[in-house]
C-alpha cells in the first residue's frame, strides 16, 4: 500500500463557497502536492434539506479558479458522502456489536427533565446498561470511555480533553440517519485519509471523532485545526454580515493569483515579502508555522495584493483581463492604447471602465465641484484658449501635448498640475484620471478640441 499522505477537503454544499473554505483548501493543496501526496475532494452532501447541486458545482469551479484543478495528478474526486451511507451504518453497527455504542430511547424532553432533577448538564449515560436493541424512536449513542483524550494537533500541539466533559454523543439519529461526526470519520477511514487539516471550529468535535477512530480499531489521522478568519471587528466572518463568497470576488475583478497569495498569508507568513507566486509558497508551507490567533480577512489588503498582481500583468494580459468588464460596444483597440496608462491605478479589473469611460462616451458627465474648482482661478480660461489654439496645429503625441502645456505653465507661472486642471475637467469631466497627455493622444485631436472648445463656450470664453 502506498504510504504517501492523503489530505482531504470536505466542504458541505450548502451555500456560496466561502473564502475561509478556500484558504483551508489551499493549505491542504500545498501539503498534498509538496509531499507527493493526494488531495481528496469530498462533498459532504448528506444534509438534504440544505444541499443544492449548484453549490457543488460552485465548489468545483471555485477550486479550479484558485488552481486546485481536477485534472492535476494529486487531485482525487469529487467523492460524494451520500454514496457512502452504507459504510456509515455498517460502522455504527460494528460499534454497537462491540459494545462501544448503545441504543437510547429517551426523548430530548425527558433528558432535560432528568438532567435538571439530577443537577447535571446534558445526557448522563442513563441508558448505558439497559441493553436496548435498535427500534423506532431510538438513537445510537457512543459510550465515551473514562480518562482523557489527547488530540495531537500540528498547529496547536497536544490538546487535552477530559472525557468527563464529553457526554455519550449520538451517532445515529432516531430516523436512522448517521450524524456528521460519524459519517465524516467513516469517510476519512474509507478514503484512507492520513491528515485532516480543517477549520478551528471543528476542534471540539475532534476528541469525539478520535474516540470513534480508536473504537473502530484504526489509528486516527494527524490533525491540524487552522485559525478562523475574522472581520474588522474581530468577529468570525459570516455570510450575513461580510462579503465571503469567493465567486463574488472573482466576479468583481480580483485575480485568482492575488486571491491565492492573500489567502495563504492568513495565519501563515510566506516570508519577508508577502507577495509570492504559488510555486514558492507551495514547498515552503508548514502547518507548524501556522499562527494560532484568528486571521483578519482584510478586504483592503486583498485589494493591495490585487493591485500588485495587476501591475505584474503584461499589457496584453491586462487588456484581455479587463475585457469582460468593458461594455461590448467599446472599441477594444482604443482600450488597448490607454490600458498601460491605467495599470498603476487599478485595484480590481472591474475598476477599468470607470477610469477610462470618458474615451468612449460622447458627452461624459461633468463633475460640478471639479469644474468650479478648475475654472475658478483667473488664468484658467485664457490658458485653455491658448492651449486650444496651439493644439489645433501641433503634432499629436503625448510628448508634444505636454510640451505645449509646459509653455502655458510658464506663461501663467503656475505648476503643471494646476495648468492641466482645466483641460482635464473639460475633456474627462473629472479632476482625477489617467495621465492627461496620454489620454488626449488616445482621444485624438478632433474630439479633444471639440471638448475643450465646448468648455470654453460654456465658460463664455
Ligand atoms: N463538511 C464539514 C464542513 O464543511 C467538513 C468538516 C471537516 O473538514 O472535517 O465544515
Amino acid at each position: 500500500m502506498s504510504t504517501s499522505p492523503r489530505y482531504r477537503f470536505a466542504p458541505s454544499p450548502t451555500g456560496f463557497f466561502h473564502v475561509g473554505g478556500a484558504r483551508t483548501a489551499l493549505f491542504n493543496w500545498a501539503l498534498a502536492r509538496s509531499t507527493g501526496g493526494t488531495f481528496v475532494l469530498r462533498i459532504e452532501d448528506t444534509d438534504e434539506a440544505r444541499n443544492r447541486p449548484e453549490w457543488t458545482q460552485g465548489i468545483i469551479d471555485s477550486l479550479a479558479w484558485i488552481g486546485i484543478a481536477a485534472d492535476d495528478p494529486h487531485f482525487e474526486g469529487p467523492l460524494f458522502q451520500s454514496e457512502y451511507a452504507d459504510a456509515h451504518l455498517a460502522a455504527a453497527q460494528r460499534l454497537f456489536e462491540a459494545g462501544d455504542a448503545y441504543y437510547c430511547e429517551m426523548t430530548p424532553d425527558e433528558i432535560q427533565t432528568l438532567a435538571k432533577a439530577e443537577g447535571v448538564t446534558g445526557y448522563a449515560g442513563w441508558s448505558r446498561d439497559l441493553g436496548l436493541g435498535p427500534g423506532a424512536g431510538r438513537v445510537l449513542r457512543f459510550r465515551v470511555p473514562d480518562g482523557v483524550t489527547v488530540v495531537r494537533d500540528q498547529v496547536r500541539g497536544d490538546v487535552e480533553f477530559d472525557n468527563d466533559t464529553i457526554e455519550d454523543f449520538v451517532l445515529v439519529r432516531s430516523n436512522g440517519t448517521p450524524v456528521f461526526l460519524l459519517a465524516n470519520v467513516v469517510d476519512d477511514m474509507t478514503m484512507g485519509i492520513t491528515n485532516v487539516v480543517r477549520a478551528e471550529e471543528h476542534l471540539p468535535n475532534t476528541p469525539k471523532q478520535q474516540m470513534i477512530w480508536q473504537a473502530l480499531g484504526h489509528r486516527p489521522p494527524v490533525w491540524a485545526h487552522v485559525p478562523v478568519l475574522v472581520n474588522d471587528q474581530r468577529k468570525k466572518l459570516s455570510k450575513r454580515r461580510d462579503k465571503v463568497a469567493l465567486e463574488q470576488y472573482r466576479d468583481e475583478g480580483y485575480l485568482a493569483d492575488a486571491m491565492v497569495n492573500y489567502l495563504m498569508t492568513l495565519g501563515w507568513s510566506p516570508g519577508e515579502d508577502e507577495i509570492q507566486p504559488w510555486s514558492m509558497m507551495e514547498p515552503a508551507f508548514r502547518l507548524e508555522d501556522v499562527n494560532l490567533s484568528p486571521a483578519f480577512f482584510d478586504v483592503k489588503k486583498l485589494g493591495a495584493f490585487n493591485g500588485e498582481y495587476i501591475r505584474m500583468m503584461s499589457v496584453d494580459e491586462l487588456v484581455q483581463g479587463c475585457d469582460p468588464w468593458l461594455p461590448v460596444d467599446w472599441d477594444r483597440s482604443r482600450f488597448a492604447a490607454i490600458a498601460p496608462h491605467i495599470q498603476q491605478r487599478l485595484v480590481t479589473l472591474a475598476d477599468a471602465p470607470g477610469v477610462v469611460d470618458f474615451l468612449f462616451i460622447a458627452e461624459p458627465e461633468i463633475d460640478e465641484a471639479s469644474w468650479d474648482k478648475a475654472f475658478a482661478p483667473e488664468y484658467a480660461v485664457p490658458l485653455l484658449r491658448n492651449l486650444a489654439d496651439a493644439y489645433e496645429t501641433c503634432d499629436w503625441d503625448h510628448a508634444t501635448l505636454k510640451a505645449v502645456m509646459e509653455t502655458e505653465m510658464e506663461t501663467f507661472e503656475i505648476k503643471l498640475g494646476k495648468a492641466q486642471a482645466g483641460t482635464r475637467v473639460a475633456v474627462t469631466g473629472r479632476a482625477v484620471g489617467p495621465p492627461l497627455f496620454e489620454a488626449l493622444e488616445v482621444m485624438g485631436r478632433d474630439e479633444s478640441l471639440r471638448r475643450i472648445r465646448q468648455a470654453l463656450a460654456t465658460l463664455g470664453g
